[in-house]
């Protein structure tokens, strides 16, 4: 009731010091920094509620593969001691209400505008303002504007031929409905096997007549281990709150996880390593990928978890063909790898058919289902788990215009050599800052970890700006190519770069390849960040507001 009351006052005139794009966990944090600092803050979001991709990615079995009391805000306390998790892993529901939780308690609706999509946001030279624009044509103006948009909410949904055609109903995992879609007597078939398939499939082969898995590549999955949380356990995870805190924003990826062995995978004997991959595989979670300290370095350190896992879907799945077909033979976790409840297990079901569709591809949808280019399969419903167009694909529905009018995704198109300072800023883009953005450690970290991080340190710069009497900030050429040069040759140290995925494009044809995220680490990256700042925004040009003379 509350917060329908607080949607009814948010008629105001359109122009704000900052406006933030979506209300995710990256938008609600920015609008209660930056509203607790001063600063008239309005968040546009096209959703008719908070939530981002929590709202709108609710396929069966949707949770996140981060723990739930990592998975979370540490900015307060309070709001962290009085949210109770109920199990290891965050179910979509949960996470949606612990977001609602959050804009209720910090009365965030009423600055918050609903079911508006913003279309354009232009820099205005003579003025130093953006100026934007919704859907149905309503103008807003802001000093600063961020982006909160997520890397993942830009769904991917291959051109099949015929898919219009199709006579039963077909969804996307990232825009499911909100009301239950019914499988019980249906013939189901989902195309894709990454994370989104692999948490779905085996919750929908129970209910369905029939599953066909269309797998193009097979994905690397480790057991989750799901189970409610005791407790006592909880009762001690609140008492470490500050030490919590403290290890996340330090640590490598924004997790918990230790090394387990910090020493290559190649010096261990291979029934030592056996057994430190059993003991990490029994765990459950991503500790697997932290056996050893070189999984993502050497190449044969990564075919020793490899194997592992492909004896694993060796002793599960009954049917010998059927466990060749789920061997995944890329390099593991150089593509996002998987936890699973379940899901070689599904394939012993005698309802689930899988369907290799990388030696017979998808040739088109018919009206009655699928056709490959070896067989036809009736089909009421088709699910795509095909993922999204990551990380630029949420910045390009945005036409984003800075100085001369030249746009984003004209600066970024080329690929590899797209340029941002910090994944934070874009020289030619004044008083603009994206949280989470193309290189930054974004999608390869626990990513409320990285999105208060980054919130904190742009209301921080922003609070710099006022005292400071500095009109605009604006990334230096120079600062940013130096910048991306550090992310690609980080990653070219590692494998991320040897296996094609949507890190560096290669789901989405015709998309330029590029390694668009920052992996040095997240605690690294955050002193880097806070250098930057203490040296009075190194890296920057800051225009001040009285002389228009150039600061630093
Ligand atoms: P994804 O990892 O990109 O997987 C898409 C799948 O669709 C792949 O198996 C891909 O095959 C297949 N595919 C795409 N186009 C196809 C075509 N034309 N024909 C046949 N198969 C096709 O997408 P996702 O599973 O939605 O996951 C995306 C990311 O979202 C994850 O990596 C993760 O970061 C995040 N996510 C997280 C969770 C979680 O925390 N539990 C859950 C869901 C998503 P190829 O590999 O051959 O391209």
């Amino acid at each position: 009731m509350a917060s329908t009351q607080q949607k009814s006052q948010t008629i105001q005139p359109n122009d704000f010091d900052a406006v933030v794009i979506g209300a995710g966990f990256s938008g609600l944090y920015m609008l209660h920094r930056l509203r607790e600092a001063g600063f008239s803050t309005r968040v546009y979001e096209a959703a008719p509620d908070v939530g981002g991709i929590w709202f709108a990615n609710r396929y069966p079995g949707a949770r996140c593969d981060s723990e739930s009391i990592i998975y979370n805000y540490m900015f307060s306390e309070e709001l962290y001691q009085e949210w109770t998790w109920s199990s290891r892993y965050p179910e979509q529901k949960e996470i949606l209400s612990y977001l609602q939780y959050v804009a209720d308690k910090f009365e965030l609706r009423r600055d918050i505008q609903f079911n508006t999509r913003i279309m354009a946001a232009h820099y205005d030279e003579q003025t130093n303002r953006w100026k934007l624009q919704t859907e149905d044509g309503t103008r807003i103006t802001a000093k600063y504007f961020i982006t909160g948009v997520g890397n993942l909410s830009s769904s991917n949904i291959p051109k099949f031929t015929g898919l219009d055609s199709f006579e039963g109903a077909w969804y996307h995992t990232g825009h499911w409905p909100h009301e239950k879609v019914e499988f019980k007597g249906k013939r189901v078939g989902v195309i894709g096997t990454g994370s989104s398939g692999i948490q779905s499939i085996p919750v929908i082969a129970e209910e369905a007549d029939h599953l066909f898995v269309f797998q193009r590549t097979p994905g690397y999955s480790t057991p989750a281990k799901n189970h409610p949380y005791d407790p006592e356990f909880i009762r001690q995870t609140k008492a470490n709150y500050s030490e919590i805190k403290r290890q996340t924003r330090e640590s490598t990826a924004g997790y918990l996880h230790k090394l387990m062995n910090d020493r290559s995978a190649l010096e261990d004997d291979p029934d030592v390593r056996q057994r430190e991959y059993q003991k990490t595989w029994d765990r459950g979670g991503f500790g697997f990928g932290r056996t050893y300290n070189d999984l993502l370095l050497n190449p044969s350190s990564n075919e020793t978890a490899a194997e592992f896992i492909r004896s694993k879907i060796s002793e599960t799945v009954r049917d010998p063909k059927v466990a060749e077909l789920l061997k995944p033979t890329y390099y593991y976790a150089a593509k996002r790898p998987v936890l699973d409840t379940n899901y070689y297990e599904t394939y012993n079901r005698e309802n689930v058919t899988l369907v290799d569709v990388k030696s017979a591809p998808i040739a088109e949808i018919t009206p009655r289902g699928l056709k490959t280019t070896e067989a036809e399969y009736e089909l009421d419903i088709i699910v795509f788990a095909t993922g999204y167009d990551g990380m630029t694909g949420p910045l390009f529905k945005i036409d984003i215009r800075g100085r001369d009018g030249i746009s984003l995704k004209e600066k970024w198109a080329g690929g590899p050599e797209t340029r941002t300072y910090l994944g934070l800023t874009n020289a030619g883009f004044p008083n603009m800052f994206m949280i989470t953005g193309p290189e930054s450690p974004s999608a390869l970290s626990n990513l409320p970890v990285s999105i208060e991080q980054h919130v904190e340190w742009i209301g921080d710069c922003l609070e710099y700006l006022r005292e400071h009497g500095i009109e605009t900030i604006e990334a230096k050429a120079e600062a940013e190519e130096a910048w991306s040069k550090h992310c690609r040759e980080v990653a070219e140290s590692t494998l991320f770069t040897k296996t094609d995925s949507w890190y560096n494009g290669a789901n989405i044809e015709g998309k330029p390849r590029g390694f668009l995220i920052y992996v040095g680490g997240v605690g690294h990256y955050r002193k880097i960040c806070d250098e930057v700042a203490a040296k009075g925004y190194e890296g920057f040009t800051l225009l001040s507001l009285s002389s228009r003379e150039t600061i630093s």
